[in-house]
């Protein structure tokens, strides 16, 4: 058992692993995993919720004790780990794998790295990629460039097996100076402007502007609040690729992505926990800091609470 002290904000930032040592070092035991994952579920200090008592234990059960009362707290409850019966560890492990290698981490690598089961692996990827969007609140903005593009069925010059049936993205690319900022992409079933602004309205600030093709799922955009950039293409990949050439970019690397570390074996149910996942990677990719991306993630987990697998499933489909 280790003391639950309350920790000052300074305590949990010198706690963010840098590096591989760093982290084994820190997260050798689940002792040690659930009392980082108390600092951060009480950041503000553990406050017993039978008595109101602040001196608490963590213990390697994934609970605070507390003195006062002698009643334990689950520390998972209401998480993403909840009723998880995979130790805190491997989730620990399973996040810095996700985070570290560059391209993410398969399930099939995770079984074998972790030894778990395929569907275990499977679900904690699925679970993390869910703690993955809350973590991308705040709206892309300044000038932004929209468009869709279809993942599935035959694409010129991705190699490997292709996804299951066809299935339609929307990516949105935040401009810094002539670069890639910031991402978002949706799942989207057609390409109405429902399905169009219902995505540019969630995720980009309004007043920003907007710039996109001259497809009619577009025309609305200004009245939503924006801005509007119309560069018509004509139906033509050509013109597309010349005057959209940020989109078309992360298009080609999110299938790169999508065909290599999943060799495609991704379902179209599940595609929008992996454009999540892709995201949050993409708009860390310049961080030089991992373990604040890790404690950025930990956060998130603290605050999900975990689907149950058949409605892992279910929400896919909603998106
Ligand atoms: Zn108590």
């Amino acid at each position: 058992m280790s003391s639950a002290k309350n920790p000052d904000k300074e305590d949990i930032e010198e706690a963010f692993p840098r590096n591989l040592m760093e982290f084994v070092d820190r997260f050798a035991t689940d002792e040690a995993c659930w009392e980082y994952f108390r600092m951060v579920r009480w950041s503000q200090g553990f406050i017993c919720p039978c008595c109101g008592g602040l001196d608490g234990w963590t213990t390697a059960r994934g609970t605070v004790y507390c003195r006062e009362c002698d009643r334990q707290t689950s520390l998972s409850a209401g998480t993403i780990l909840h009723n998880s019966r995979t130790e805190i560890r491997k989730w620990f492990m399973a996040i810095w794998l996700m985070i570290t290698q560059k391209t993410g981490v398969s399930a099939k690598t995770l079984q074998r790295e972790l030894r778990v089961g395929y569907k275990t692996a499977w679900l904690m990827l699925q679970k993390l990629r869910q703690a993955t969007v809350r973590a991308e609140r705040s709206p892309l903005s300044g000038t932004v460039e929209v468009d869709e593009t279809y993942i599935g069925g035959e694409e010129p010059g991705v190699v490997g097996r292709q996804l299951v049936g066809k299935a339609l993205v929307v990516i949105a690319v935040e401009l810094d100076g002539k670069k890639v900022g910031r991402i978002r992409l949706r799942h989207v079933p057609d390409a109405s402007g429902a399905s169009l602004l219902g995505f540019i309205s969630d995720c980009v600030q309004k007043g920003a502007k907007v710039h996109t093709d001259d497809w009619n799922g577009y025309n609305g955009v200004r009245a939503a609040g924006y801005v509007h950039r119309v560069t018509p293409v004509q139906g033509d990949p050509q013109r597309a690729l010349k005057f959209f050439p940020h989109v078309h970019l992360v298009a080609s690397l999110l299938k790169r992505w999508l065909g290599a570390t999943h060799q495609g074996r991704v379902h179209k149910e599940h595609l929008q926990g992996y454009l999540d996942e892709y995201a949050f990677r993409f708009n860390r990719r310049r961080s030089m800091h991992v373990g604040k991306i890790f404690h950025r993630l930990i956060e998130q987990m603290v605050v999900h609470k975990a689907l149950p697998y058949a409605d892992i499933v279910k929400v896919a489909k909603i998106n």
